[in-house]
Formats: structure tokens, sequence, C-alpha cells
């Protein structure tokens, strides 16, 4: 919990690494880590343990070397980077994995490296104490709504929303997000629903604009047709399977 507003922050994965192991979080922050052992790595080699995000958070929080951190209050961007920083610091920056043109439908491996993908820092660290609020005013229906950054603890009501649900999953993540709306504290989806879909945009570029995170939409160039096209990072299941095991190569 550094004085850190007036430093320039880092660009990078690779340069938020202020340290061996030391991290500056999205959330600004430092916070220290350690590299999977065999154990956890076992844990995630269990394709069904991967799917599981208890189990992810189980392993993310050993590896948590920092004793205060919680890993299911830390905010989603900061999660994000944890399970990228976790993958660096195991199986190093080279990223392969397979995709397929949405041009010519050619299937082949990509490599990304994950040290070069942007970060995202919160404006004042004092955003991400627990009970921050923001304060917006939707302007087509000129009404206020509170809102709060979501943390680990909503992921998983998240995953649940994006399997069940998935055409409310937009609404559902505002219903998350949403304090209170001018003093009223129970707000349903109705409100969210009902809300003239300027608003709506208006509302989700605030979203966008204060949180924390990595940027995880990289650009893909096909070997087939040339074309290039935007995908975002998988972060899935296979996303700790150790395809290259020396760390800075
Ligand atoms: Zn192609």
């Amino acid at each position: 919990m550094g004085e850190l507003v007036n430093l320039r922050l880092p660009r990078t994965i690779a340069e938020a690494e202020v340290a061996p192991g030391t991290f500056l979080f999205p959330g600004r922050y430092e916070y220290q880590m350690r590299e999977m052992k065999v154990a956890e790595e076992n844990i995630l080699a269990n394709r069904r343990n991967r799917k599981n995000a208890a189990a992810i958070n189980n392993v993310l929080q050993a590896c948590m070397v920092t004793e205060s951190v919680d890993v299911m209050e830390l905010l989603i961007g900061d999660r994000t980077f944890a399970l990228i920083q976790l993958r660096r610091l195991t199986y190093g920056d080279e990223y392969a994995f397979k995709v397929n043109c949405p041009a010519c439908q050619t299937r082949f491996e990509w490599e990304e490296n994950l040290g070069d993908l942007e970060v995202r820092y919160l404006e004042d660290p004092g955003q991400a104490a627990p009970d921050h609020v923001f304060s917006f005013t939707f302007p087509k229906t000129g009404r206020t709504i509170k809102w709060r950054l979501l943390r680990g603890k909503d992921e998983q009501k998240l995953a649940a929303a994006r399997r069940d649900d998935p055409d409310g999953l937009v609404t559902f993540s505002m219903l998350l997000r949403t304090v209170e709306i001018e003093g009223e504290k129970a707000v349903n989806r109705r409100f969210f629903d009902e809300l003239p879909g300027s608003d709506a945009a208006a509302f989700r570029a605030e979203v966008q604009a204060k949180e924390c995170g990595v940027e995880t939409t990289i650009v893909v160039d096909c070997p087939e047709c040339g074309g290039s096209f935007d995908l975002d990072l998988p972060i899935g299941p296979d996303f700790f399977l150790p395809r290259k095991k020396a760390r800075g190569q």
C-alpha cells in the first residue's frame, strides 16, 4: 500500500513484476507470489479441477506469499492479473494454443507472449477500498446509480450466469455491480431490462473506463489467408497446462 500515485505505472504484465515474484497489481497494491509446486500442478492437471473455480482459487490462494490477501476479495481485474502471473512464474511467458481463423477456417497454433499484455491500473488506489462506490448519472433518464467493482467472490456468480442464462448476462453483471439507485438498495433486474439502450451503453462505457485489469484481447494473424482477427485470450481449462517448462527462455 505504498504512495505510488505520482510514480509512473508499469505498462505491461512483465513490467508489473517490480522485483522477482513481486507484482504491482492493477488495484495498485504490491503482492508477492510464488510459482506452483507439483502438488498444485497436479490439482490443475485434473481436467475437472481446471474447470472448477474453487480449485483454481485454492491454488491461487496457496501461491499468494503475501498472507493478507484473500483471493475471494481481490478485484476481478486483479484476479485475472494474478492468474496470468502465476502461469508466467510457473511456465514462463510463452503461451501456445490452437485457434480457428474465422475467415478461412484454418486451425493453427498461435503463440502469445504473456509478458506483453497491457495492464490497466485503477485511476486512484482509494478506489480499491472494499466500501468504495462510484456514482454515475444515466444520460437519458437522469437517474443516479451507485456501483462497485466486482471481486473474486462475484466471479462464481458470473460464471454460473454465463452458463445458465447467457442472454441475461449483461443485465446480471450490471445488477451485480449495483449498490443502489437513488437511495433504493433493493434493485431488481426489471430496472435494467427496462433501461433505455443508450443509458445501458453509457453505463457499460463508464464501468470499462473505471475498471482495472489486463487487456486480454489479442490480435492474431492467420498464416494461411494472411488475415488478422481479434481474440479473447483463452484463460480457460488449458491455461495451466505446461507446454513449455523453462522460465524466461
Ligand atoms: Zn485465415
